[in-house]
C-alpha cells in the first residue's frame, strides 16, 4: 500500500484498507496458496518524523502437509504495526512490509499435525489412515515410488 504523507492530518488516526491478490503480492508457492483476496485493515497516524502504520491482514491459505500431502485450508489473521521516517518524503510504500508479514506467518515445512505420520515412500500408503501395504522389510533393497521416474530419467539420458 502506498500512502501519501499529504493525504494524512498529523495527530489525527487516518482509517485505510485495500485488497490484493495473492500473484499481485507474488504470494503464490508450489505448497501454499490463497483460498481468498487478502484483506488490509488498518490506521496510519502522523507525528512530526514518522509515520505510524498499523491493523491486520485477513485472508484464508490452502497449504500443503509437507509429509502426507493433504492439503489443509486455514484462516490467515495476523496484525501489523509499522513505523516509517518521512523526512523528505512524499509517500511511503509499505507493500513489501505486508508482504514479509504474511510470509513469515507461513511455515518453512507445514504439517496437517504435528505428529503427522506421513506416506510410505514405497507404497505409498497414507500412513495417518491406513497401514503400510508393502512389508517394509521386503521392499527396503527397492527405490522407493518417488524416486522411480527420476531413475528412468536418468537411465535414459545415460543411453
Ligand atoms: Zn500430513
Ligand atoms: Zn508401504
Amino acid at each position: 500500500m502506498i500512502i501519501k504523507i499529504k493525504d494524512l492530518k498529523k495527530k489525527e488516526l487516518t482509517p485505510l484498507a485495500a485488497t490484493y491478490d495473492a500473484q499481485t503480492l507474488d504470494l503464490e508457492f508450489e505448497d501454499l496458496h490463497y483460498r481468498k483476496k487478502i484483506s488490509l485493515a488498518g490506521s496510519a497516524e502522523l507525528t512530526e518524523q514518522s509515520l505510524h502504520f498499523y491493523g491486520s491482514l485477513e485472508s484464508e491459505v490452502e497449504q500443503i502437509c509437507n509429509r502426507c500431502l493433504k492439503p489443509v485450508a486455514s484462516d490467515v489473521q495476523e496484525p501489523f504495526d509499522f513505523t516509517y521516517e518521512i523526512r523528505d518524503k512524499k509517500m511511503i510504500d509499505s507493500t513489501m512490509d505486508i508482504r514479509d508479514v504474511l510470509i513469515l506467518t507461513h511455515p518453512d515445512q507445514f504439517l496437517c499435525t504435528a505428529d503427522c505420520r506421513g506416506i510410505c515412500l514405497y507404497c505409498g500408503a497414507n500412513l495417518n489412515h491406513e497401514s503400510c501395504r508393502c512389508k517394509a522389510k521386503d521392499s527396503k533393497k527397492e527405490t522407493p515410488q518417488t524416486w522411480k521416474p527420476l531413475k528412468k530419467l536418468f537411465e535414459r539420458i545415460n543411453e
